[in-house]
Order: C-alpha cells, then structure tokens, then sequence
C-alpha cells in the first residue's frame, strides 16, 4: 500500500514499530499532493521545505522515546486557521500577502504534538459558502467526480483527506462546513460542541457558530485529532473547561440499549434526494440491526433554522469583517482619495461577491430600525431550536439524519442562486444554533457513485458517544472503503 493511503492510526502504528519514518510517509504525500492537486485544487499553499523538516524533527523526537500518536503525521489545515509565518487567506483575494504572527492555539497543540504541517486548504472565502466555489482562489474539484463540488466551506481539507493529499486534516464549522464536505466526499467530519475548541487563531466568521473540528478518513483519526485539540484554552473567553476525555478509548461501547431519535422533519424535507434518503433509511436498519432502538422524534422549529442562520451569521460576519480595511491587514488599495476612500477600494477590491452580499444584508440585519425585527426575531428562533433540541435528548441519546440534502452537485449548478445554496444547509446549521456536536461518515452512494453521509447528532459535550456511535456504525459497513479513482 503507497504510504500516502493510510490513516493516521495505521501510519503511527508503523511509525512506533519504526517500520517507516515520517520523512518517508511526508515525502509520499507531498509526491501525491504534486501528481494530483493540479486537477484538484485543494490546497492553497503547500509548505514542501517546512513540512519535510518537520518531519525530520518527528522522526528525531521519536527517535529519543518523545512521540504522541500524532508525532510525524502530516497534515492539512484550513486556510482560516492561523499558522505562524505560513501564508493565511482565507481564500480572499484580500489576505493574499497576510502571514500570521502567531499560531492558533489548535496549531500550537498540534506542533506540541509533533504533527507535520503539510499546507493550508481551499475553502469558500472567509469560510462563507457550501462548494468552495467562493474562494477568491478558484474552486476545488471534488476526488470523485472532478466536475462536481466537494462541499464547502471546508471543501479542500475534505478533498485533500478523500484524495489522500493529507492523512486528516482540520477544518472550521459554522452552519455545516465540516460535515457538509465531510458527506460530500465520502470521509468523517466532526463538529465539536461549541466551546469544546478554542476559537483562538480560527479567523472569526460567525462567532457565536464557529468551531473548529477534524476531518479525516476514520472515526478513530478523528478521535485522535480531538484527543490533542480539545480543551480549556484562557485566550478564548467562550472556551470552557469541561473535562477532555479520551476520545480513543471509546472503542467497546456497543449500540445495545442506545436510544436514536430520528427527527421527522429531517426526513420529511422538501428537496430530500431520492438516494440520500434510501442510504439514510439503510442505515437506520443497520443501527437496529445493531441493537439500538430508533423513536420518531420531532424538532418543530427547524423548518426556520435556515432563516435564523443566515440572519445571525451575516450579522456577526458583518461586525467581524469590519476589521479588513487595508490598515493592519493584508492588501491595501490606494489612490490619490483620502482615508475613507481607501477603505472603500481595499473592500470593494479585496472581497468577493458572497461576502459582500453577507456584510450588506448582517449590516442591514443589525441597522437601528430593523434589529429587532431581524436579529432580535433570529435570536428568539434560536432559542426554540436550542428548546427542541432539549426536549428532544430527554427522549433519546443521538439523532440520526441526513447531512445534505442531495449528493454533491456540479460545479456551477448553484452560484447563480444563494437561497438554493443556502437552502442546502437545511439539515447542518441547527446543530450550531443550538451549539451541540454533530459528526458526518460515509453511509452509501447515489446511483452516479457520489458518497453520502450519516449525521449523528448529540448533547453538547458528548462528542465521545458520537465518535463510538459512528464507530461501531464504520465497523458494520464497508463504505468508508470505497476510494475515488483518480
Ligand atoms: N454554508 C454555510 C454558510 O455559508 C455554513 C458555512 C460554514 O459552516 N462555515 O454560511
């Protein structure tokens, strides 16, 4: 097997026995990221000299008996996340030049681990999308089927992961856009509860929404990837000090006595795809197979989930954004105007369309005269999700569902219509309303061979149940096997 094809628990093991080194398996990635990203385009920058010294210094820590399961396991960051002196984008045309002074605290833990830093992922600019269509950079092409989108906002992490450019990978969520893309190209995709991660470093869209969270190719990658970014971090106020356990040895919890909710009006949405329903139904059978019991259970507010969302978050994207007018950060547009005319060339210059309709309608949202009935309204709506959500786990342990309504779509097919694009994070967006952990993972294939995905939704903090749900749900199913052909 190419070293680039395993996964991360696989790739440790063979490091710790010292059957490989992690210049070795560094070198194979980035040979493959060089063969294929060129059609892809999953990456943004690709830091090939720091990456292989990395590498060597993981193979020089293991070497002296200091090696953590991720020590010398190369990885893909979203381009959102800060990365002390590698180039930071977030895909806009307006951080082009931008090099973080700092690392976030995810990358701080990561390198404290040993993990190699291979390079930054595409993703929608200022992670605002659900295609990676939005990037001021070009789009990324989804591995199994190169016409089709992989998802977004962290559509690149997820494609490098699928296409075996990074062994995992880390990605952001604020309405979906690590499960989405996760569904989307066939691998896992964990949103943590809301404040399970530091926000440190992660470029803030929606603030009360973001999370960062992994991505990778099984439940147990996932886990390790927690395992090491978890936890109370000072530097973020919203950063709480619940106890991290072990997300790895969650691995014998079985599904007997496990309550499922299925939340009817997931599966009664309009626009359901035929396929994604069939492959979700399958897979309730197979969690009662299992031995789990599955109740109908309903979340009556979600039909207004997508509204709420998409008025809260352009607000907080609206206040966040302000930051970007070509004093301290990245390109300046100027001319013989004064001040105020630089701001208004830097932004008009410097954002793409998305983000400016974003910031016009959260501006808009927040204005006086209108933010009670628009951001006061959402924030009401909000809290009847969070209330649903409650009275649904006093009745069952996880909710299952869909995690995108159709399979991934064609490059194209959406960008001239936002409301279509934003309608397909239907089934997403109330778990970050809400702030509870929800994970994606493979559960069958639409009739043209595109993967779908299984959403597992939980209570907040109880990522370790969901990691052992989707365990037990991996080990009883081949679809995580599949690769696409490239
Ligand atoms: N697709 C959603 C949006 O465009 C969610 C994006 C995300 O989670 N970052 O806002």
């Amino acid at each position: 097997m190419p070293l680039y094809e395993l996964t991360i628990e696989a790739a440790a093991d063979l490091l710790q026995r010292g059957e490989i080194s992690s210049e070795d398996l560094t070198r194979a990635v980035l040979a493959r990221i060089a063969a294929l990203d060129d059609r892809v385009g999953a990456y943004l920058t690709v830091d090939r000299e720091g990456a292989l010294e990395q590498a060597r210094r993981a193979d020089e820590l293991r070497a002296a008996g200091q090696a953590t399961a991720l020590t010398g396991i190369p990885l893909g960051i979203k381009d959102v996340i800060c990365t002390r002196g590698l180039r930071t984008t977030c895909a806009s045309r307006l951080l082009d030049n931008f090099i973080p002074p700092y690392d976030a605290t995810v990358m701080q833990r990561l390198r404290q681990a040993g993990a190699v830093v291979l390079g930054k992922t595409n993703m929608d600019e200022f992670a605002m999308g659900s295609s990676t269509e939005n990037s001021g950079f070009g789009p990324t092409a989804n591995p199994w089927d190169l016409s089709r989108i992989p998802g977004g906002s962290s559509g690149g992490s997820a494609a490098a992961v699928a296409a075996n450019m990074c062994l995992g990978s880390l990605g952001s969520d604020t309405g979906g856009s690590i499960r989405q893309p996760a569904s989307h190209c066939g691998i896992v995709g964990l949103k943590p509860t809301y404040g399970r991660v530091s926000r440190y470093g992660l470029v803030a869209f929606a603030s009360s929404l973001d999370q960062i969270g992994p991505l990778g190719k099984s439940v147990m990658d996932c886990a390790l990837l927690m395992n090491v970014i978890c936890g109370h971090d000072p530097r973020d106020s919203t950063s709480v000090s619940e106890p991290v356990p072990d997300f790895t040895r969650l691995r014998a919890d079985g599904l007997q006595g496990l309550k499922i909710g299925l939340p009817v009006e997931y599966f009664e949405a309009q626009g359901l795809d035929a396929d994604v329903r069939q492959a979700v139904a399958g897979a309730v059978a197979t969690v009662e197979a299992l031995g789990a019991e599955t109740v109908e259970i309903s979340l009556p507010h979600t039909q207004y989930g997508v509204a709420a969302y998409y008025i809260i978050a352009p607000s907080e994207a609206s206040s966040n954004l302000a930051r970007y007018d070509g004093v301290r950060f990245g390109v300046r547009r100027e001319d013989d105007g004064d001040l105020l005319d630089m701001f208004r060339r830097t932004r008009s210059a410097g954002f793409g369309a998305e983000v400016k309709r974003r910031i016009i309608l959260g501006t808009y949202a927040l204005s006086a005269g209108y933010y009670d009935a628009y951001y006061g309204k959402a924030s009401q709506v909000r809290t009847l999700i969070i209330e649903d959500f409650r009275k649904a786990f006093a009745q069952c342990d996880v909710l299952l569902s869909p995690v995108a309504p159709t399979p991934a779509f064609a490059i194209g097919e959406k960008t001239a219509d936002p409301l279509t694009m934003y309608l397909s994070d239907v089934f997403t967006l109330c778990a970050n309303l809400a702030g509870i952990p929800g994970i994606s993972i493979p559960c069958g294939f639409s009739s043209a061979g595109l993967p779908i995905g299984l959403q597992i939704m939980g209570r907040h903090f109880d990522e370790a149940r969901l990691l052992a749900v989707a365990h037990h749900f991996e080990q009883a199913t081949d679809f995580h096997k599949r690769k696409p052909e490239l």
